[in-house]
């Protein structure tokens, strides 16, 4: 059976590419058959494993609009076990390219359609919005949705409409939909506000947050520069460590 998961969270900079790209690469090192679908048009996932978005001569964005084969756009990774579905700057105008179209939310659900079975998982990084892109995950996301949040002031802020927007989802789109974690993200130890946010969110979701806290760690801020995930850049750093526990 494949999992798919959707990383999402509107709120921008949380670390839903980080923990959406170095999953991935743990779960293809544990042996799985692992691809990560890059839906923001920032192309961050597809920068972060080394690929240029700018020179592909085809993305997410023609998958989506153009209904070109997902199969046609994936690509291996230096990292066996690890595919992409790239996202490339023209998935920018994709959103109001898609309002017109039939059944706009399930053309991700779609594509994936043959394809899935070749894989144990299904990594769906979102933008920081929760527009038709995210949609088109939450829609595929059989598996649920995996939520990052920064320990830092206004975390919480806007996770009322992520709630309201994934159970709309689930009662007009994906009846499967529920939440399969929030990640609390660049915990620095040494503030008492990481402390206290991390707090808050364990009292009001303490059956979803994820024991594994990913801590703020400058190796993985670095890892995405160099094209490679934290796994092949610094395994024994607290963020690849973190990274391999979650
Ligand atoms: P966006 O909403 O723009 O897509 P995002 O939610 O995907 O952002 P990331 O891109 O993963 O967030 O992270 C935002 C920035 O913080 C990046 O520069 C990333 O390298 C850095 N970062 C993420 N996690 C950590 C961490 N644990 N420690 C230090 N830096 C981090
Ligand atoms: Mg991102």
């Amino acid at each position: 059976m494949t999992r798919i998961y959707a990383f999402a969270n509107q709120k921008g900079g949380v670390g839903k590419t980080t923990t959406a790209v170095n999953l991935a690469a743990y779960l293809a090192d544990a042996g799985r058959r692992v691809l990560l679908i890059d839906a923001d048009p920032q192309a961050n996932a597809t920068s972060s494993l080394g690929v240029d978005a700018t020179t592909l001569p085809a993305s997410i964005y023609d998958v989506l609009v153009r209904r070109i084969p997902l199969a046609d756009i994936i690509m291996p990774t230096d990292l066996p076990g690890l595919d992409l579905a790239p996202s490339a700057p023209a998935l920018a105008g994709a959103e109001v390219e898609m309002v017109s179209m039939l059944a706009r939310e399930h053309l991700m659900r779609r594509a994936l359609d043959g394809v899935s079975e070749q894989y144990d998982h299904i990594l769906v990084d979102c933008p920081p919005s929760l527009g038709l892109l995210t949609l088109n995950a939450l829609t595929c996301a059989t598996d649920g949705v995996i939520v990052p949040i920064q320990c830092e002031y206004l975390a919480l802020e806007g996770l009322g409409r992520l709630w309201q927007t994934i159970q709309l989802v689930r009662e007009n789109l994906n009846p499967q939909l529920y939440i399969s974690g929030l990640v609390l993200t660049m915990f620095d130890s040494r503030t008492n506000l990481a402390e206290q946010v991390a707090n808050e969110v364990r009292t009001h979701f303490s059956e979803q947050t994820f024991r594994t806290v990913i801590p703020r760690s400058i190796r993985l801020s670095e890892a995405p520069s160099y094209g490679r995930t934290i796994l092949h850049y610094a395994p024994q750093s607290a963020g690849g460590l973190a990274y391999q526990a979650l």
